[in-house]
């Protein structure tokens, strides 16, 4: 029984009380047959007028039931030969079923049928149909739960956490009376809001999911803000000479996420914080200037990158950055050598490496630094949430640690940094540079491959420069890399006199390099590309990008893909090619794309169309996910949730902690660190 229960997630008393019916069924009140609506679950009761075995069109056992009001038709294609005589002429029953016109008449089919005595009761509360599993009946699992309601031990896990004070402010139903509303509605509740989880009780759940995820991530925040971590001011040396150097300005937006950064940073204690903002918005500037006052005060920034060519690209911008203003940049990367790799780990525990820029292998163990005082991630949402503790503490020497600073490319719809990211500090940019000009989308089918060919030579004999991407083929990379290298083949064939280049995953890193240092100088004008170049990529002068198999790539994979063009002042498009049929998702997801080029619209959608758990990837690993808030729809509770955080921490400490541990046990130990 216990490993059926574990199967349903329930492991304790707790799970068993907030294992909640996904319907009802109302068997408080009787229907008169001649009455009774079509189309719904409805309960009747009459005698058994007749009862046969038919054989045709199939063999069946059909019974009529009579009551005062009518005659009804009863069916079962499937039955026992005991049901005959259990039904038998003369018997009163009662049948729960849906009512409708079939080929024998006004009749229901299979319906929960049980004899009863003439007068005997009905039930006081509404039935709950519970989320079971294989060989675990509804009828057990109703007793065990009805049993662990009644359990005297329940009445401790049912005790009230939440403040009478914020009960009442946000017009809450009690704990207890909501889970047994839940369980046993009484006939009065709204069965439709009941199902459509808008009942009081359902919110007064939600709410305390909410709230213990709030709390939870709050109260970490504010333990990994009790450390100790260098104070690193403004020193106005290196940051300004850098921005005199640059020959653009600064966007608003881009100096107000600088500002918040920069008084994180001068202060005792570590920051927290997440840099989001559109593909293109310019969030590496905004990292340079960040890793510069660190080095200002004579500590090391690292940043780190998902894939090489991201790292590498960072290196290449930063090193042309930095070493006007003489700043000594070490690279680490799984493909260096290992003589090299021991000159770039000597700069590091040395100290002569100020800026350490580099993939995972960041924090392999021989990584020591010197004096970390900021670590940088870019595109977090490829990093589990180990990795990033992992450099965080393999900076944290003595008892200083890093201050810390995520970028994510894909921006994070509000509801979701609001509550899965709560316990990061948030800073966005929410504007692009000037002077970009959108990208225009276009979706052609397949078929049309010939046209978009002949419109690609164009363009190149232009001069303008393409990016086609190969299509992503998530069952084998091998098939990937076979239909890039196809792809290229007979690209070159058909275009003799333009420069084809190729790059994806297995070229090595210096192959890799320098195919896109080629791109960038202008000299391959079409460039084949697997998914690699998916993140970061910037080489402005592209103007056209092809994604074949667009069908297959999820929303923010083609927005990232998307947001290679577009970025100089030249304007550009992308055309998604697109493999009939499309499937349902498929087709939504093309739409949004084609519809929306603003990332943050974008990714709410992506988050409404794939719910939180797929949306999250890496980070998911974890992070306990909600199972009956909904970001979207109970936005209101969220944020109720979010304004009651504080005072539940400052002014009930007990009640807070108390109601953490009733709804994450153990499953907290995560964001420990
Ligand atoms: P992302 O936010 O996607 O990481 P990047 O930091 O790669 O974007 O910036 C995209 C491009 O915009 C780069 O070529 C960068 O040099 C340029 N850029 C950034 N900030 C500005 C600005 N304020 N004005 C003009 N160009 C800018
Ligand atoms: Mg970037």
């Amino acid at each position: 029984m216990q490993e059926k229960l574990s199967r349903l997630g329930i492991h304790n008393q707790l799970d068993l009380i907030l294992h909640l019916p996904i319907r009802y069924e109302d068997e408080t009140h009787l229907f008169p047959i001649g009455d009774a609506p079509h189309g719904q679950t409805v309960q009747v009761e009459g005698v058994i007028i007749h009862n046969e075995v038919v054989v045709r069109p199939k063999r069946q056992l059909v019974c009529q039931i009579e009551d005062s009001s009518g005659i009804l038709i009863m069916r079962f294609l499937n039955f026992y030969g005991s049901q005959i005589k259990t039904y038998a002429v003369g018997k009163r029953v009662r049948l729960l079923g849906e009512i409708r016109s079939g080929f024998f008449g006004t009749e229901m089919v299979h319906p929960k049928c049980r004899v009863v005595r003439a007068g005997e009761s009905l039930e006081d509360s509404m039935t709950p149909v519970y989320p079971t599993t294989a060989g675990l009946t509804q009828k057990t699992l109703a007793k065990i739960i009805r049993q662990g309601l009644q359990d005297a031990q329940t009445v401790q896990a049912l005790i009230e956490t939440v403040p009478e004070k914020i009960i009442k402010k946000y017009r809450l139903k009690g704990f207890s009376d909501s889970v047994m509303c839940l369980h046993h509605p009484s006939p009065e509740e709204s069965i439709e809001a009941l199902q459509s989880r808008t009942h009081p009780a359902w919110r007064r759940i939600k709410f305390d999911e909410l709230l213990a995820q709030q709390l939870s991530m709050r109260l970490h925040y504010r333990q990994r803000r009790s450390r100790n971590a260098p104070a690193l001011e403004q020193k106005n040396t290196l940051t300004k000479q850098f921005l005199k150097q640059l020959d653009f300005k600064l966007t608003s937006a881009q100096i107000k996420v600088y500002a918040e950064i920069n008084r994180d940073l001068a202060v005792a204690y570590p920051m927290q914080r997440l840099l989001q903002g559109d593909v293109g918005s310019g969030k590496t500037i905004v990292a340079a200037l960040a890793a510069l006052q660190a080095i200002e005060n004579d500590f090391q920034a690292a940043i780190m990158a998902p894939t090489e060519i991201l790292a590498e690209q960072h290196f290449v911008k930063l090193s042309a950055w930095f070493e006007p203003l003489g700043v000594q940049i070490a690279w680490l990367s799984g493909g260096l050598r290992k003589k090299q790799k021991q000159a770039e780990l000597d700069k590091i525990v040395s100290g002569a490496a100020q800026l350490i820029v580099g993939t995972h292998a960041l924090f392999q163990d021989q990584v020591i630094f010197h004096q970390l005082g900021l670590a940088i991630i870019d595109e977090q949402h490829r990093f589990g949430v180990h990795q990033r503790l992992a450099l965080r503490m393999k900076g944290a020497q003595s008892d200083l640690m890093p201050h810390q600073l995520m970028m994510s490319a894909t921006p994070i719809p509000r509801t979701l940094s609001m509550s899965y990211f709560a316990d990061l500090d948030v800073s966005i940019i929410d504007e692009l540079p000037p002077g970009r000009s959108p990208v225009v989308t276009k979706l052609i089918a397949d078929n049309r491959r010939d046209e978009v060919i002949v419109r690609i030579h164009y363009a190149c004999q232009q001069g303008k420069q393409v990016y086609w991407v190969c299509p992503l083929i998530e069952e084998s990379e091998a098939l990937q890399l076979q239909t890039a290298v196809e792809t290229y083949e007979h690209l070159r064939k058909i275009f003799p006199e333009l420069n084809v280049g190729l790059v994806h995953g297995r070229l090595s890193q210096q192959e890799k390099i320098e195919v896109m240092l080629l791109f960038k100088q202008g000299k391959i004008q079409l460039l084949v590309a697997t998914t690699v170049i998916e993140v970061g990529v910037d080489v402005p002068n592209a103007s056209l990008m092809v994604i074949e198999n667009a069908e297959r790539m999820g929303l923010s994979q083609l927005h990232q893909l998307r947001g290679r063009v577009g970025r100089g002042s030249e304007a550009s498009i992308c055309i998604l090619l697109f493999q009939r049929p499309l499937s349902e998702i498929a087709r939504k997801r093309l739409k949004i794309i084609f519809e929306h080029s603003d990332g943050f619209e974008i990714s709410r959608q992506d988050l409404q169309l794939r719910g939180p758990g797929e949306f999250l990837g890496a980070r998911q690993s974890g992070v306990p996910m909600l199972r009956f808030a909904d970001l979207e729809q109970d936005s209101e509770l969220l944020t109720a949730a979010q304004d009651t955080t504080n005072e539940m921490l400052n002014d009930y400490p007990e009640l807070a902690q108390r109601h953490i541990s009733r709804w994450l046990g153990d499953k907290t130990e995560y964001l420990r660190v």
